[in-house]
């Protein structure tokens, strides 16, 4: 039977006079019809939140944790259901789409134990002052289509623990499974403090600039950060923007290639390379230079080939919808073009057997120039620069860009070089002999035009309250 999807305002289900529908990436079929929300629905969701916000605002933390509990208890209970639909409309492999769900399980049940507490700022004969912290209102949460869920329940994890109501508004490329899962959460939580409403940018843009929301949270491109943040000064929202990112990742003369190998690997082409902190510029030592670049290219052909059978056990996949499928292949056209050497895969068309989906052959390409598009800008897709440094300063100073600074890595056996290095990037994380991937438990954010502010970990939480200071006279 055809899953069906609704937008949740209110705790009631809720089609729409207009649908959409996303192609599957991995083999073109069309997916199922999803309501797209209209301004009446989006106003509803308002007003439900902001009613349930007048007593949700006021629950405590320990009802909030139980909510979480159970919120995980749900995801996990259809955890097989909620894959497989991410996985059609994300083309990720089954086991890459139930990562985004038991990851998102992880989340829930590590807030559910995590909270901000109230702290003595400070205190003398005189006076105490105490720091408290109280929910904003209502949060508006948009996220992008590379994670989904995960991405988007990072935002209502953090909204729910502190008190927030949230709306969430997924990417128009993936909206099926964030609705589904607003769907059977229904019930947990008072109705209108959790809602999801299916549009594309007209929606986001509504978002961003209706008084009744008091803070939204952005991950997506830099571009549009830029935008909802424009828009949100009209209100003077709280703005959390988690965007774009070009990770420099800087391989020592002494790493250890047996693990640095598959690791680099990772970093580049996991999920194809749709990943915010992805490595996406690889610097070696030149004096490893020639057998690093011959055993990447060795353990890419290895483990990251196109397998069109998304049961295979594969953390590869296709490009998610053909705008980014475009994009990529122009990146790699410029790298022809321009005569770049390119050691592994470099074709631009569908690198499936049967022709079918947006599938581009992992694709490595050897020292292009610093000024390149591939080099310059963010790839997010299945291609690879290998560049190469001699002197420790020079490439720090290459690594660290003017428009990004989202994530990084280090591989050295000397943990005092790696640490000197990673001191010395300038980008909200850095991840030392390990590629990157972001921890729940850790603050993430990016630095420069990779962001504005941050969330995950107990410090994320700050952005989703005011911090009030309570002066008490002695
Ligand atoms: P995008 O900017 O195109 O879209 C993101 C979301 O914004 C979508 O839901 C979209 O509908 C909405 N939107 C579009 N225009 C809007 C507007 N004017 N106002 C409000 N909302 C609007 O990004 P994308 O292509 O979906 O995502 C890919 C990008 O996200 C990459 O650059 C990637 O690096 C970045 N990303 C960053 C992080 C991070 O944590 N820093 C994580 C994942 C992805």
């Amino acid at each position: 039977m055809q899953p069906q999807f609704f937008n949740v305002i209110n705790d009631e289900l809720r089609g729409s006079e207009k649908t959409a529908t996303v192609t599957n990436p991995r083999t073109e079929d069309e997916l199922w019809p999803c309501p797209v929300a209209s301004n009446e629905d989006f106003e509803d969701a308002v007003v439900a939140a902001r009613k349930a916000f007048t007593t949700w605002g006021k629950s405590t933390v320990a009802e909030r944790q139980a909510a979480l509990v159970k919120m995980a208890d749900v995801l996990e209970e259809h955890v097989d259901e909620l894959a497989d639909i991410l996985s059609r409309e994300t083309g990720k492999s089954a086991i890459l789409a139930s990562l985004d769900i038991r990851a998102s399980i992880a989340q829930c049940l590590y807030y559910s134990k995590t909270a901000l507490e109230d702290e003595v700022q400070y205190e003398d004969d005189n006076t105490r002052v105490v720091a408290t912290h109280i929910p904003l209102g209502v949060v508006g949460a948009i996220a992008p289509w590379n994670f989904p869920v995960i991405l988007a329940n990072i935002k209502v994890v953090s909204s729910l623990i502190t008190g927030n109501c949230v709306i969430v508004k997924p990417s128009p490329f993936t909206p099926y499974a964030v609705m589904k899962w607003a769907e059977i959460s229904r019930g947990i939580l008072p109705p209108g403090v959790f809602q999801v409403l299916n549009g594309g940018a007209d929606l986001g843009a509504l978002m961003t600039l209706h008084p009744g929301i008091d803070k939204i949270s952005f991950t997506g491109t830099t571009a549009t950060g830029k935008r909802v943040m424009a828009s949100c000064a009209k209100t003077l929202k709280k703005v959390t923007l988690e965007l774009a990112g070009n990770d420099a990742c800087i391989v020592c003369p002494d790493a250890d290639l047996d693990k640095t190998i598959p690791s680099v690997a990772s970093g580049g082409f996991f999920n194809a390379g749709q990943v915010c902190v992805a490595s996406k510029r690889i610097y070696v030592h030149e004096s490893i230079y020639d057998e690093f670049l011959d055993r990447l290219v060795a353990e890419v052909e290895k483990s990251y080939s196109v397998q069109e059978d998304a049961a295979a056990p594969s953390v590869f996949g296709p490009v998610d919808n053909k705008a980014q499928f475009e994009v990529v292949k122009g990146i790699i056209e410029d790298c022809r073009k321009n005569g770049y050497k390119i050691v592994k895969g470099g074709k631009t068309t569908t690198a499936s057997a049967n022709g079918k989906g947006f599938w581009l052959e992992p694709t490595i390409v050897s020292r292009p120039p610093e000024d390149s598009w591939l080099v310059k800008e963010e790839q997010f897709g299945p291609i690879l620069p290998i560049l190469s440094w001699t002197d420790e300063d020079d490439v720090i100073k290459r690594s660290n860009l003017a428009n990004a600074g989202l994530g990084a890595s280090v591989y050295s056996t000397d943990l005092t070089q790696a640490e000197r290095i990673a001191r010395k990037l300038e980008s909200g994380s850095v991840w030392i002999n390990q590629s990157e991937r972001p921890n729940f438990g850790a603050f993430f954010g990016g630095i420069k035009d990779s962001g504005y502010g941050g969330e995950m970990g107990k410090q994320g939480l700050l952005s989703y309250s005011y911090t009030q200071a309570l002066h008490f006279a002695k």
